[in-house]
C-alpha cells in the first residue's frame, strides 16, 4: 500500500512534467514497473526511492509526501505519526519545503543498529543534521563521524552520505535540506 498522498503527488508531478511512465523512469532511475505500482498504490516505496523521484523531478521531498507546501508564516510542526518507509526509517515532516528559504526539515528516527545510506542530492544541496536523541553516525567522504544529542553537522549533500545508529536505543535527528536556487527548476510545487 502506498500512502495516498504519495500516489497523488507522484502522478501530479509526472503529469505536470508531461512525462509518460517510461520517460519518468528514464528521468528518475526508478523502473517503469515500480513507478506504475506506486501510482496505483500497489507498492510501498523506500525512502531511497522517494529521494530518487524527488531528485529526478527536481522537487523537494515534501512535494511528494505532504498534502501541500506551506509558505512563510506557517511554522506549525506536523502533528501526525511519522511516515514509515520500507526498511523502517521514520520520517516526520517538521517544516515542509518553503520556497522563500529554499529548505525543508524532517525528524528522522533510526532504530538501534539501523543504517541508512543516501544517494547524492542535486548539485549544491546542503544538509544540516541536528541530533535530538541518542547518538548518530554520519558518513561523509567515506568516514563515519559521531554526533551526540545537541550536536549539529552541516555538509554538502550532493555526494554519497549516510546515517547509522550505533547504539541500542533509538536515535532521532532533525534533518534540513537547503536547496540552492539553481537546484530546483521551478519555485517548488504549487508555483505553476
Ligand atoms: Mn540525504
Amino acid at each position: 500500500m502506498t500512502d495516498s498522498k504519495i500516489r497523488i503527488n507522484l502522478r501530479a508531478a509526472r503529469t505536470r512534467a508531461g512525462l509518460s511512465l517510461a520517460q519518468a523512469a528514464e528521468l528518475t532511475g526508478v523502473s517503469k514497473a515500480m513507478l506504475g505500482q506506486i501510482e496505483r498504490g500497489e507498492s510501498s516505496p523506500t525512502l531511497a526511492t522517494m529521494w530518487k523521484l524527488a531528485r529526478g523531478f527536481r522537487l523537494p521531498l515534501t512535494a511528494l509526501i505532504e498534502d501541500l507546501v506551506q509558505t512563510t508564516g506557517s511554522f506549525a510542526p506536523a502533528e501526525r505519526d511519522p511516515l514509515r518507509f520500507q526498511g523502517g526509517i521514520g520520517v516526520r515532516t517538521v517544516f515542509p519545503f518553503d520556497p522563500v528559504f529554499g529548505s525543508e526539515t524532517f525528524l528522522l528516527t533510526l532504530a538501534p543498529g539501523q543504517v541508512h545510506l543516501s544517494n547524492p542530492h542535486d548539485t549544491g544541496v546542503v544538509e544540516d543534521v541536528f541530533v535530538t536523541e541518542g547518538a548518530l553516525g554520519v558518513l561523509l567522504d567515506g568516514e563515519w563521524q559521531t554526533c551526540r544529542a545537541g550536536d549539529g553537522l552541516r555538509f554538502p549533500a550532493d555526494r554519497p552520505h549516510g546515517y547509522r545508529n550505533p547504539t541500542d536505543a533509538p536515535a532521532r535527528f532533525h534533518n534540513t535540506l537547503h536547496y540552492p536556487r539553481t537546484a530546483l527548476l521551478d519555485e517548488g510545487p504549487g508555483a505553476d
